[in-house]
């Protein structure tokens, strides 16, 4: 069994009928997942939690735009349930993180993503920093070094500039590049004492599963064996698919199985096999609810 964590508030942070970050998105994961059971999880983060990685400032601003039409960033616009959304999004983080330091296995099924979300501003469809905070909030539960892998075919520049500078945190990107955010180049690899702790794999339009899958298992595998991770985290986007309307690269579902199989054992290896994944982007409706569907059930495997 895994935790999938589900709410409707997810469902309703709605900005624009053509949008392509829209509640269609979860109406076709929760489908393709049935009959399996969803905890519904009503928490949202305290401003204490999400100050582990975001502003005072820009917390103010989210809050003031509350049950308003806004905007939390560039590319981040608002309706009027998305700030509830995006509370309960990073308050079902937090719960995972605290399921999976109880030895579950899971998957927050939640909008709007976080990857691309500053400290200071929301980002590129992202309201809060839902890995980063569940990240935060796992050091504070005495979990020393964690790994988080974001493979959404964007790079995760939000997670990454929240944790560039954290030997604690191991963040390694896969993305498709060049494409937006233009950033995630080779040479971004952390500073101060975080210098090494970040490991970005950009790959060129066209690459498939087994090419995403060979660059993990080259760079990742070896250099975890110093790290070490404790816990492992992942921004599981979808968009990397090859029918996917917002990038050019060339995975499968069975590309994404793949990789949470690879991870998976990484987990049993260095941390007691405790992974999470946290959903991100993935636009292509027809095809979205598969590429979940198999990571669920590498999840689901003993
Ligand atoms: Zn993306």
């Amino acid at each position: 069994m895994a935790v999938l964590l589900y709410d409707p508030i997810f469902s309703a942070h709605d900005v624009d009928p053509k949008h392509p970050e829209c509640p269609a998105r979860l109406g076709a994961i929760l489908a393709a997942l049935a009959p399996r059971h969803l905890e519904k999880h009503s928490r949202e983060a305290t401003r204490a939690e999400i100050e582990r990685v975001h502003t005072p400032t820009y917390l103010d601003h989210l809050l003031a735009q509350r049950g308003r039409w806004g905007e939390a960033g560039p590319e981040a616009e608002l309706c009027p349930a998305s700030v509830d959304a995006a509370l309960l999004a990073a308050g079902a983080a937090i719960e995972l993180v605290d399921r999976l330091l109880l030895g579950e296995r899971g998957m927050v099924l939640s909008r709007p993503p976080g990857h691309h979300a500053r400290p200071h501003e929301g980002m590129g469809f992202c309201v809060l920093n839902n890995i980063a905070v569940a990240a935060a909030h796992a050091k504070t539960k005495g979990v020393e070094r964690i790994l988080i892998v974001d493979w959404d075919v964007h790079h995760g520049n939000g997670t990454q500039e929240v944790f560039y500078r954290d030997p604690s945190v191991f963040f390694c990107s896969i993305h498709q590049s060049p494409l937006y955010p233009d950033s995630g180049f080779a040479d971004e690899r952390g500073a101060g004492a975080g210098l090494g702790f970040t490991l970005n794999l950009p790959m060129p339009a066209g690459s498939d599963d087994q090419e995403w899958l060979s660059a993990l298992e080259k760079n990742l595998v070896p250099a975890l064996q110093s790290f070490q991770p404790q816990l492992i985290l992942v921004s599981a986007g979808f968009d990397a698919h090859q029918l996917d309307p917002l990038a050019g690269s060339w995975l499968t579902a069975e590309g994404f199985r793949a990789m949470t199989r690879l991870l998976r054992g990484l987990a049993h290896t260095y941390a007691f096999g405790r992974i999470g994944l946290f959903l991100e982007g993935g636009y292509r409706l027809d095809t979205l609810g598969g590429c979940v569907l198999a990571c669920v059930e590498e999840l689901e495997r003993v």
